[in-house]
């Protein structure tokens, strides 16, 4: 047979846990998991086409490539019905196709297939199968059995053995690999003996129901009931047994979950409830749609960790060597690490020498830690030495837009597609109870009508409750108070204020650029030089050309784009090495533009002149410190304030305060008394796309009005931050570590900063404080003397 329109394409792929579709029959399914949501929606937009493909253990709730079978059903959606949480899709089966090619190492969600041609011959044997498959069908259609008439007029009607063969296949009561076999064999022939097999076994089944049904019919009473179904159970599973392996298969599998539960050593009652569950679905018919959801609930008791722990090693000395080993610098945020393991440890000795009435009574309260900084600071990566140090499991979670408080707590077993929540599932993976849980973003967790994530995480994380945590999946108290919680977050601000109340803040700020070098030098060139199979014989880094990545390809607080951008350069290297071509082994400038393309950025370097009506301020983003170029001038008008460049409501409060200011002040700065009733003060805050907002560039805005009014530039090596109030007092502003190395970086010489932000140079290092000259101002008039070029006679220079 030739496939016409059957080429190689490319599709979305849908995994399928139950009832696989054949070519030529029509099916509603529903679709819960995001993943399947996600693929049929990119059909839909698309040509509709999908791939459907069963998955080998239908409990697996994130399948990987391994997971999946190799054949599947190229299928056609027809339509869909979104539910709430789940889509009803009609789909139509087109032809069978196999898996040539994934388009990406670790997804699923796009596979490369090709269509399988079918071998059909259709010779005297293959009719006669397909007419004793018939006689067959009319046989169970009279022995009552319910079945759609659609489906058996097409059957009855078709002529085409690959068709006829499908739609039977269809409605026959076999289990998922029985149906894989089937839609694997491209010889119509070996399918239809396959099918005659299972067809007469379906006979058997259903003849022996009926001879219940009509036995039960005759003394059916109501306390009968049970003891006929029992009855009906046994004589099903004798018969199956003496047909043979499939059956024993099944029970086989009863036995050895029944086995798995046992083995799990979870609490009593959750035992007794799951050995109910499993009688429960023992009793059903081996087709009944609940069975596989009992089924997966039960595997999913089964492999929680109950009472499994790692025993922890909690030596002090030993965690600060691990810390020390995977870590360049960051001594402050190891030490509080060390402080707090050993205020952990202390604890623990308190509870093993029977003092922990004690340590009660002295109201001990554990806090969770919570590292706040930008992204690539490594966050994970020292929750992941300290789970190392401790000897226990490390997994994570992600809460960013959670918005839902079932991702936290699970959805209730009636749900289709239910699941146990994020929580539940870190501990499955961890496969210990007491496992370092990283839960990330917690600054982005979202509350809407579905509830409120953040409380659910409150009860996880509140020591006097999350000993019986019970997630609604499970629907059983599971004890999480072994585990050992870090949240990650970029900002604080947005954290809700109960939650927030339980952290102990740990700030991680931005590197700079020497601690950058040193940690590609020290950790990310040794790392990635592994993973690429390559050796420092192979490539060879100097400081200049670290340097030159650091500048021009990346700009960032933390070293996630430096390691990108040294792993392209391997890549290509490796690359290179494989293909026998030369390449110099010390990288020069020259091989980085070959090699990682044209600069991506220019430093934003200060301004080359004095000038008028500019200023330069510094900001702080949750990605790390920015300088800002404030520009102002003045044109004919009717005292109106222009402001443009993204800026948030506060900074734009903050220009208006500053022109209060200046009106207020118009004397001392030797202005005109009216000076503004002629003119409109245009400010703007170049670099467009990125938005800004806060209110600490108060002192930059003003001064760079000043200058503008007073026609006297402003010094271009100067920069500065502070909130200004309006009787021009310079108040105290955060995260001046972050400002201060952009203004190193862009090369500034003067910093201007509130003087109630003395005590935070203490932080900056000492490389980076020699090169610059800080100025401590309480008062805008300092300020003002400090950046203008030329003072302003009335300013008094003290307040
Ligand atoms: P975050 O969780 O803060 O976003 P990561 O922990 O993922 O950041 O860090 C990104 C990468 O940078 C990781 O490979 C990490 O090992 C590395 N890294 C970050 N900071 C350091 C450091 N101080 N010393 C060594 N490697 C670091």
């Amino acid at each position: 047979m030739t496939i016409k329109n059957k080429s190689q394409r490319s599709l979305p792929l849908a995994p399928i846990r139950e009832g696989m579709l054949f070519p030529h029959n029509e099916v509603v399914y529903s679709f819960g998991r995001s993943q399947s949501i996600q693929a049929i929606d990119k059909a839909f937009s698309r040509n509709r086409l999908i791939f459907l493909v069963g998955q080998r253990k239908p409990t697996i709730i994130h399948p990987s490539q391994v997971d999946l079978y190799q054949i599947g059903v190229v299928a056609r959606v027809e339509n869909i019905i979104r539910g709430e949480r789940d889509m009803s899709v009609f789909t139509k089966g087109l032809y069978r196709a196999k898996i040539s090619r994934w388009q990406s190492a670790d997804s699923i969600s796009e596979v490369e297939i090709v269509p399988l041609e079918e071998k059909i011959v259709q010779d005297g044997e293959t009719l006669a199968l397909m007419k004793f498959l018939l006689e067959k069908f009319k046989q169970i259609l009279k022995l009552g059995k319910q079945i759609d008439v659609m489906v058996s007029m097409r059957l009855m009607s078709t002529t085409d053995p690959s068709e006829f063969a499908d739609n039977l296949a269809f409605f026959l009561n076999i289990n998922f690999k029985e149906r894989q076999n089937l839609l694997e064999e491209l010889n119509v022939k070996n399918r239809l003996m396959l099918l005659a097999k299972f067809i007469s076994r379906e006979i058997q089944i259903t003849e022996i129901e009926r001879q219940i049904a009509t036995k039960a019919q005759q003394k059916m009473n109501r306390s009968m009931r049970e003891a006929i179904l029992r009855e009906r159970k046994k004589t099903i599973e004798q018969e199956l047994h003496k047909l043979g392996s499939e059956s024993a298969d099944e029970s086989g599998d009863m036995a050895e979950l029944a086995q798995k539960l046992k083995k799990a050593k979870m609490p009593k009652e959750v035992y007794l409830k799951c050995n109910k569950e499993l009688k429960r679905m023992a009793e059903m018919p081996s087709m009944h749609p609940e069975r596989s959801y009992i089924r997966t609930y039960l595997e999913v008791m089964a492999e929680l960790p109950w009472n499994k722990e790692t025993k922890d090693q909690l030596n002090i000395k030993k965690a600060k060597k691990i810390l020390d080993q995977d870590h360049y610098g960051l001594n402050e945020v190891k030490e509080r690490i060390l402080e707090y393991l050993a205020v952990m440890k202390l604890k623990n000795d308190h509870n093993k020498n029977g003092l922990a009435s004690k340590a009660k009574n002295n109201s001990y309260k554990p806090t969770i830690l919570c590292f706040v900084g930008p992204p690539g600071v490594g966050k994970t990566s020292v929750g992941k030495s300290i789970a190392r140090a401790l000897d226990r499991k490390f997994t994570r979670v992600s809460l960013g837009g959670v918005r839902d408080e079932a991702e936290i707590r699970g959805h209730r077993r009636t749900y289709v597609g239910a699941m146990p929540g994020r929580i539940i599932q870190a501990i499955r993976n961890a496969k210990t109870k007491n496992p370092v849980i990283m839960l990330d973003e917690v600054d982005k967790i979202g509350n809407d009508f579905r509830g409120d994530p953040a409380a659910a995480l409150l009860e996880v994380l509140d020591p006097e409750q999350n000993k019986e945590f019970i997630d609604h999946y499970i629907d059983a108290p599971f004890d999480l108070s072994r585990v050992m919680f870090i949240c990650t977050g970029n900002v604080l601000d947005t954290v809700p204020p109960a939650l927030r109340d339980r952290l102990e803040v740990i700030r991680f700020s931005g590197y700079t650029e020497e601690e950058k070098a040193e940690i590609a030098k020290r950790y990310l060139i040794p790392k990635q030089l592994k993973n690429h199979s390559l050796t420092e014989k192979d490539v060879k880094f100097n400081p200049q050309v670290i340097r030159q990545i650091i500048r021009h390809y990346t700009r960032e607080a933390g070293v996630r784009e430096l390691e990108r951008q040294i792993a392209k350069i391997l890549r290509k290297i490796a690359r290179r090495q494989a293909e026998n071509k030369k390449y110099k082994r010390q990288l020069s400038l020259k091989s980085l533009y070959q090699l990682l393309g044209p600069r991506i950025y220019s430093q934003t370097l200060a301004e080359n002149y004095n000038m008028i009506g500019m200023a330069t301020g510094l900001a702080w983003t949750p990605t790390g410190g920015e300088i800002l170029f404030i520009e102002v001038t003045l044109m004919p008008g009717k005292g109106n304030l222009i402001l443009t460049g993204q800026l948030g409501d506060v900074m734009k409060e903050s220009c208006q305060a500053s022109l209060s200011y200046i009106r207020s002040r118009w004397q001392e700065l030797g202005l005109k008394k009216n000076f503004f009733s002629s003119i409109d003060i245009h400010i703007h805050v170049p670099e467009g796309a990125v938005p800004k907002d806060g209110p600490s560039a108060g002192g930059a805005i003003t001064t760079a009005i000043v200058s503008a009014l007073t026609k006297i530039p402003v010094r271009k090596e100067v920069a500065m931050t502070g909130e200004i109030t309006l009787r021009g007092r310079v108040l105290e502003i955060g995260g001046v570590k972050e400002k201060i190395i952009a203004a190193h970086r862009a090369g500034l010489k003067t910093i201007i900063i509130p003087k109630g932000n003395k005590k935070d140079l203490a932080k900056i290092q000492p490389s980076i404080k020699k090169d610059l000259e800080f100025k401590f101002v309480s008062h805008l008039d300092q300020a003002l003397k400090i950046a203008l070029t030329t003072s302003l006679p009335h300013l008094k220079s003290s307040h």
